[in-house]
């Protein structure tokens, strides 16, 4: 009931909600089903021990000991294995030693080819390869519910709205603190759908599954939300058709020939797909992103409260949800970065350069994205039944 507000097309869009969800549904999330599943996507490095540089004090941060162990078990033999230290439930700060919240750093290595390291210049993480980061294999650690809740989760997304001068966002005349709030308030609607959609329901039993009501609790009952989650993955859609020419002719290869023309061409279904340039040419006009004269002015402010956000995500004191937090903003930075580029088209002047991180993270962010709306078009009907 709720949602039959979210009608006609969707606010600083140029799409209207019934056809994103036409498209998404029969178009990109399929293809971006598929693709995510192939090696090149599916290994993200990170740096997961966190430094967290705003609050030394929470007992959230420095959680080595109630996490998991760093060995590639695939290195050990099985009685070497180590465990992740299984901790009280009730204790609130070692969430990160629920099995839930564990990382599980598998990796194939034969897959990890060299690109060049640039780091992003709207996120904090530095790409350089050291002893502190580590290779994760996605699909080994889906985002779902991990316990992860209560003051230390709340914190972070207090900052990341107040400290970061997004308070009044959704009605912010400026064009891009009102897009900076609304990447957020998506990004953290489609975090709360995954969550809601993949939940503990027993514990005893370890009985997973969608929970409706918390999905309703948290995600269909505010339409603003729902709202916000459409415009984040028409701006991600943008940035991925934007870049369609880099996209198109990278490289992708891993040492599996059949795999990688298979992610090739996955690729070109998403950035060339002539239906989707019909249904919806223009995802985001980013044109819109320049408030006035002081448009440089910012532009930079928002980089540098990006930049903030990104370094929050070294506060959040659960291992799996600090990987997708940190592939996810680095999902949202590349696609700033993108869309704030000069010109993609005119290569000689501005080449686009992506680096291996930024175009896996883009792509399992918009993977993520179009999961979530999935999950709004199947659960918004049941409701009823609740
Ligand atoms: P929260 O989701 O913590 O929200 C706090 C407040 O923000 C709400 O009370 C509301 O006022 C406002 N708010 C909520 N949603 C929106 C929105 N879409 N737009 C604008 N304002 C909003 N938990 C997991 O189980 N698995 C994960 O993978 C996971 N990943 C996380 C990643 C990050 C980066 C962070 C910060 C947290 C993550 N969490 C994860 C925790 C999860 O997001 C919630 O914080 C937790 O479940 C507690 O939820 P809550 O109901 O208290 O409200």
């Amino acid at each position: 009931c709720q949602l039959q507000k979210l009608k006609g097309v969707i606010e600083d869009c140029c799409c209207d909600y019934e056809m994103v969800d036409t498209i998404n549904k029969e178009l990109l999330h399929p293809v971006l089903q598929e693709l995510v599943k192939k090696p090149f996507f599916r290994y993200f490095k990170v740096k997961l021990w966190c430094d967290c540089p705003f609050w030394p004090d929470d007992g959230m941060c420095h959680l080595r000991d109630c996490s998991v162990c760093e060995c590639p078990e695939s290195e050990f033999p099985e009685t070497f294995k180590c465990q992740p230290k299984r901790l009280s439930v009730e204790d609130p700060k070692c969430q990160e030693g629920k099995p839930e919240a564990a990382v599980d750093r598998t990796v194939d290595h034969k897959v990890l080819n060299g690109w060049a390291e640039v780091d992003n210049p709207w996120t904090y993480d530095d790409e350089t390869d050291n002893e502190q980061m580590t290779y994760v294999n996605l699909l080994l650690n889906p985002e779902k519910y991990t316990g992860y809740t209560g003051p230390s989760a709340r914190k972070i997304w207090k900052a990341i709205y107040e400290e970061n001068c997004l308070k009044d966002g959704q009605n912010d005349s400026c064009t891009e603190r009102r897009v900076l709030y609304k990447l957020i308030s998506g990004l953290h609607t489609s975090i709360s759908a995954h969550v809601a959609a993949d939940y503990l329901l027993d514990e005893p039993s370890n009985y997973w599954g969608p929970n409706i009501s918390l999905f309703y609790e948290r995600v269909l009952k505010f339409p603003e939300r729902v709202q916000n989650l459409f415009f984040t993955y028409l701006f991600v859609l943008r940035a991925v058709t934007k870049a369609a020419d880099f996209l198109s002719q990278a490289d992708y290869s891993t040492g599996n020939a059949i795999e990688d023309n298979e992610t090739c061409s996955l690729i070109v279904q998403i950035v060339m797909n002539k239906r989707l340039q019909k249904a919806c040419p223009v995802p985001f006009n980013e044109a819109q992103l320049s408030c006035g004269a002081d448009g440089v002015q910012l532009k930079n402010q928002m980089q540098q409260h990006f930049h903030n956000i990104s370094a929050l995500m070294d506060c959040v004191g659960c291992e799996k949800c600090r990987l997708w937090g940190k592939l996810q903003i680095l999902g949202l930075g590349t696609a700033l970065k993108i869309l704030f580029s000069v010109d993609v088209h005119d290569s000689h002047t501005h080449p686009l350069d992506l680096q291996h991180n930024e175009v896996i993270a883009l792509i399992n962010l918009l993977s993520r994205l179009s999961e979530s709306l999935q999950y709004v078009h199947m659960m918004a009907p049941l409701v009823d039944f609740l």
